[in-house]
């Protein structure tokens, strides 16, 4: 008689397989070790994962209400710890690890959690510097977030009252450990933010363990520090101690008596500031008191007040200078009719008047001769074949010579140059080799001082590396624009008080740049938007200037500039200058027989 084999449908055998091992204690209530792979968290809430080893994998899964516990993020390739239960789904006939608690392995949850907290902390600027606040100097009244049955606040009074007896300290009793002290922690300053007069807070408790201090780890306390309208100071354990609200807070101190000593101030060292500051307050004024002095007797000194019959010879010249003038455009137009006939735009007229000295002796000049001149600008020149891009202008050319001649004979001339015509090379190339064969000064006069840092900066460095032609070259200035080292150093020694932002970063400026500074010259500085009326702290002015009795005097800037103008071949002047220093008698520039005016159109606008 052969067996009868029991003949089982799919879900009977699912359910004997599902009864028997349930049946099986071991599988009831067990904890896996394993790495999270094909991690999904359903919108349901239910977490899908795999469980996997190097030789087996095991599909699990963690309902909505398990899940809701966990203080961390699972993810693909986390080590975890899974406890619970082995079951069948029926549907797929799969067995399959239901998870009720799942833990990181090796590194803690808590940790875990923490680490992650952090990140997303960080990532949203919680802990980022430029969010600190400055503690005040002087709080009204200082607020603290504590158990008021702890060491921790005892040693925060003691330090406060030993600083500043009549500190105004509002106490918040808090929860520090345990489940509820989160919301106490966040509660308490809530509150003592709105305390009126609080203008700092401290937070903290004494030392403890890690779970005991957990609390200052929490997201709640973290957000209620950094939403706190009044600066924290955080003061959480012993120096080694740390937790997340020492991020977040302004400032982190290492124990509560510490932080006592941040928020509130010694009242000793508060006594000695303010005298310190009272007594530079002192000096600051007389420094304020000095100026003022200098300025009124500038003012005094002006030569509209102290020599009123001055401005009538100043205006008595000028009459003559006019008609002198007069007398030149009359020239001018009988010039410029004789050009129109001629193709090129140049007039040149002999005369000897007006605008230049004589040198002392006036001696024999040597001439230089203007075809040799000119032959720099020909092509295939030195100086050409040290620009590649050179272009023969027989305008220019033709303008050189005039130039050339007119030095020559001693004599004025007038050139009107149209634009392209490279006129700058034209007067530089025969004033540069008429002062080097003379070894006398020839004066470069510029509208403006824009155009005199063009000269200098620009066209008479190209001149100097075609002409290979060794020659001196001196740039002057009014002396405004020149610092005065004696004004410098009465300021620096009236000390920084009663100084603005603005004033104390200009003089920080001033000290950096006077260290790299040959000449002194304003220009080099980028003036701030207060800077004119700054720079007349400092600059040089002849009604201050103590001339030969000037400690500075061998390094003063507007000496060393005219120094090098009396050893220069060019110097490099503006027509303001050139008109103070002929009305002042020809006291600044140094004696000269040649006068280049470019745009001497100007003249007459700055003469007048
Ligand atoms: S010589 Fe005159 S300008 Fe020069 S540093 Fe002295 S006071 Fe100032």
């Amino acid at each position: 008689m052969g067996l009868t084999r029991q003949v089982l449908s799919v879900g009977q055998l699912t359910l004997l397989i599902k009864d028997l091992l349930w049946k099986e204690p071991v599988l009831r209530d067990l904890a896996v070790r394993g790495e999270l792979s094909n991690f999904r968290h359903h919108t349901s809430g239910h977490l899908y994962f795999t469980l996997k080893d190097e030789n087996s994998s095991l599909r699990g899964v963690m309902f909505r209400s398990h899940a809701m516990s966990l203080t961390f993020r699972p993810h693909d390739g986390l080590k975890v710890i899974a406890t619970g239960h082995i079951g069948v789904y029926e549907r797929d006939g799969s067995y399959q690890l239901y998870v009720r608690s799942l833990e990181p392995d090796g590194l803690g949850a808590l940790y875990l959690a923490l680490e992650q907290l952090k990140q997303r902390l960080e990532k949203e600027g919680l802990f980022d510097p430029s969010r600190k606040r400055r503690l005040p100097l002087l709080p009204r009244r200082v607020g603290v977030v504590t158990s008021l049955r702890g060491a921790a606040v005892r040693d925060i009074i003691t330090v406060a009252r030993r600083r500043l007896p009549n500190v105004s300290l509002v106490m918040a009793d808090a929860i520090v450990q345990g489940a509820d002290a989160p919301a106490s922690i966040a509660q308490g300053l809530q509150l003592l933010a709105g305390v009126a007069g609080v203008d700092v807070i401290i937070v903290g408790r004494g030392g403890g363990s890690v779970e005991e201090l957990w609390a200052f780890n929490d997201e709640l306390v973290l957000r209620a520090v950094a939403s706190c309208p009044v600066p924290v100071v955080a003061a959480v354990g012993h120096e080694t101690d740390f937790t997340l609200v020492d991020l977040v807070a302004d400032v982190r101190a290492a124990t509560p008596s510490a932080a006592a000593e941040i928020a509130v101030p010694d009242r000793a060292v508060l006594e000695r500031t303010i005298k310190q500051a009272a007594s530079r307050m002192g000096l600051a004024l007389v420094r304020r008191t000095q100026l003022a002095r200098a300025l009124w007797r500038r003012a005094v000194l002006s030569p509209a007040l102290s020599r009123p019959h001055d401005r009538v010879h100043q205006h008595r010249q000028r009459l003559d200078e006019l008609v002198r003038r007069l007398g030149l455009s009359a020239v001018r137009r009988v010039e410029q009719a004789r050009a129109r006939s001629r193709p090129a735009a140049f007039v040149a007229r002999a005369s000897r008047e007006g605008g230049m000295r004589e040198e002392p002796g006036d001696r024999p000049c040597r001439a230089v001769d203007p075809d040799l001149v000119s032959a720099y600008l020909l092509p295939g020149s030195p100086l050409a074949r040290k620009f590649p891009r050179f272009e023969h202008r027989p305008q220019q050319v033709h303008m050189l010579q005039v130039v050339a001649e007119t030095f020559n004979d001693g004599r004025v001339a007038l050139v009107e140059a149209g634009t392209g015509t490279g006129k700058s090379l034209a007067y530089l190339l025969p004033a540069v080799c008429w002062a080097v064969a003379n070894d006398a000064p020839v004066v470069l006069s510029t509208h403006t001082i824009n155009l005199q840092e063009q000269l200098v900066e620009k066209d008479i460095p190209l001149l100097r590396h075609g002409l290979e032609l060794p020659f001196r070259v001196a740039v002057l200035k009014g002396r405004g624009n020149y610092l005065c080292l004696h004004k410098w150093a009465e300021l620096r020694r009236a000390g920084p008080m009663l100084l603005d932002e603005e004033e104390a970063r200009w003089q920080a400026r001033i000290v950096a740049w006077l260290a790299v500074s040959d000449t002194g010259d304003k220009a080099e500085l980028n003036l701030p938007p207060r800077g004119e009326e700054l720079w007349s702290l400092v600059d040089s002015d002849s009604d201050y200037c103590r001339g030969t009795d000037c400690l500075y005097r061998e390094t003063c800037y507007v000496q060393t500039a005219r120094r090098a103008a009396a050893q220069a071949h060019l110097v490099v002047v503006n027509h303001a200058l050139l008109i103070s220093d002929a009305v002042a008698g020809n006291l600044v520039l140094p004696a000269y027989r040649h006068l280049v005016l470019d745009e001497a159109h100007h003249l007459e606008d700055v003469a007048t």
